[in-house]
């Protein structure tokens, strides 16, 4: 008889993954349910939407992963719509499933602190979906522009507002400059540079404001060499009707908003209330168990673990969900004493452009071609798969030496009535 107790992980990112590799198999079965059925790497979205790389090259199979880690992990693909706490279940959109030991790694999602209609209109980069689609929208953008006549109406579809001066917004914004720069002479003969308009607005003094001020002053810089405008102190507040309200009381027309200004936990429908707290994230004690619950812990980005070093919680990044995961692995594994939560901050980093990063390590601070070459190569051995590293590799040198990739074709989907001819 199969005395193993039965752990569902929700999440297949950086926390999920990590659990379940560490999970004993003596002790435990695990199943992890994602929505999709594949582990992103969200630092290298930014290059999805820029056209740097392709989504396949930094997304991994879970299945795959799974399979090595052995028999007793499973994956069941599946969006969390209830999850039950008295009956210990969890329902998916396909089925309904039962837990001893329920572990939430479900991440987070855009932030649009209380505006209206920004989940329908603006363009995002949080997840592989999104930054997907931002690319078409860019791409498309070009080919429109390229094809304009109308002066007025080609800058129009040729300006990008960046929303967010953290590592995503500056790294977004980096990437357009380097297209306006490189590509648009090089490919786009019929424009003329100075028709893209790139603009990132942040709300606060400085860029990057989470790591060392030299970093922020370096990122504001490059991003100007690249001939992106950047407005600090500038928050937005609304955007309708293709308007954006600043909170001076300016108005401005975009047509094409770039969102990276906040994230908040994901949503578990059924979790009560009490169980949540600021900005979606779900309150845990220093061994990663859900305040006030028993059998239900919280990890990643979604968990908030108040303490004195970190009193409004641990900063949102890979190293504190992969640093959570290993502990809790520790606790439930019961082979050695837990010990509670500690994070081990090994630093920062955030690339502008070609032969341009920052990198903040504990009070050492570079930059410039040895931080770029720091970047890739972090980035590099953490992408999970050999054909993944390789490909992603390839794709810089070849960047590198050409500046021009394959991957700027606009492959639309076929719309649904389609399927009739294969009939379904
Ligand atoms: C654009 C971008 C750039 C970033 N750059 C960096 C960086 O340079 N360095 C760094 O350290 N960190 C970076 N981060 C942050 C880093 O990605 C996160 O800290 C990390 O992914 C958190 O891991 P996680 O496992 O908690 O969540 P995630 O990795 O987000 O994984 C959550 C998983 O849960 C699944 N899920 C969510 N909701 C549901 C649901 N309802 N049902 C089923 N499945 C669900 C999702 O599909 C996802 O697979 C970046 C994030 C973004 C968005």
């Amino acid at each position: 008889m199969d005395t193993r107790e039965n752990v569902l992980i929700i999440g297949g990112g950086f926390a999920g993954l990590n659990l379940a590799k560490r999970l004993s198999r003596t002790k435990y079965n695990v199943m992890v349910v994602d929505r999709n059925n594949f582990h992103g790497f969200p630092p290298l979205f930014y290059q999805i939407a820029s056209s740097g790389l392709d989504a396949s090259s930094i997304s991994f199979p879970l299945r795959r992963e799974f399979r090595r880690m052995g028999k007793h992990v499973t994956y069941h693909m599946g969006h969390v719509k209830n999850i039950d706490i008295k009956a210990k279940t969890v329902t998916t959109s396909y089925e309904t499933i039962p837990y001893d030991k329920l572990v939430i790694a479900a991440g987070t999602t855009n932030n649009y602190f209380g505006m209206e209609g920004l989940d329908q209109t603006v363009f995002g980069i949080k997840t592989v979906a999104e930054a997907t689609y931002t690319r078409d929208e860019i791409l498309d953008r070009l080919e429109r522009g390229a094809i304009c006549s109308d002066p007025v109406r080609r800058r129009k579809l040729l300006s990008f507002l960046v929303v967010g001066g953290g590592p995503s917004g500056v790294e977004i914004a980096g990437a357009l400059g380097e297209m306006k720069k490189d590509i648009l002479p090089r490919e786009y003969p019929e424009l003329n540079p100075d028709d893209l308009r790139i603009v990132l607005v942040e709300g606060s003094d400085k860029l990057l404001g989470s790591m060392d001020p030299r970093a922020g002053q370096q990122a504001l810089d490059d991003l100007r060499h690249l001939m992106v405008e950047v407005r600090l102190g500038c928050v937005m507040k609304g955007y309708k009707d293709k308007i954006v309200t600043f909170a001076d009381g300016t108005e401005e027309y975009w047509e094409t908003l770039i969102w990276t200004a906040g994230v908040r936990g994901e949503t578990m429908p059924g979790l009560p209330p009490e169980y949540v707290s600021r900005a979606g994230r779900i309150p845990i004690d220093p061994y990663c168990r859900v305040k006030g619950l028993d059998d239900v812990y919280a990890i990643g980005d979604i968990a908030l673990l108040e303490c004195e070093d970190y009193p409004k919680g641990h900063p949102q990044v890979a190293q504190v969900a992969i640093q959570m995961a290993r502990n809790l692995a520790l606790t439930l594994n019961g082979t050695k004493q837990p010990v509670p939560f500690r994070y081990n901050d090994k630093g920062s980093m955030a690339t502008i452009g070609k032969n341009r990063a920052v990198v903040d390590m504990k009070g050492r601070f570079i930059s410039g071609r040895i931080a770029w070459l720091a970047w890739m190569f972090i980035h590099l051995i953490s992408i999970l798969g050999m054909r993944n590293k390789l490909s992603v590799l390839l794709n810089w040198c070849w960047n590198y030496v050409t500046y021009s990739t394959s991957l700027r074709l606009l492959f639309r989907p076929a719309k649904y009535p389609l399927r009739k001819h294969w009939g379904d």
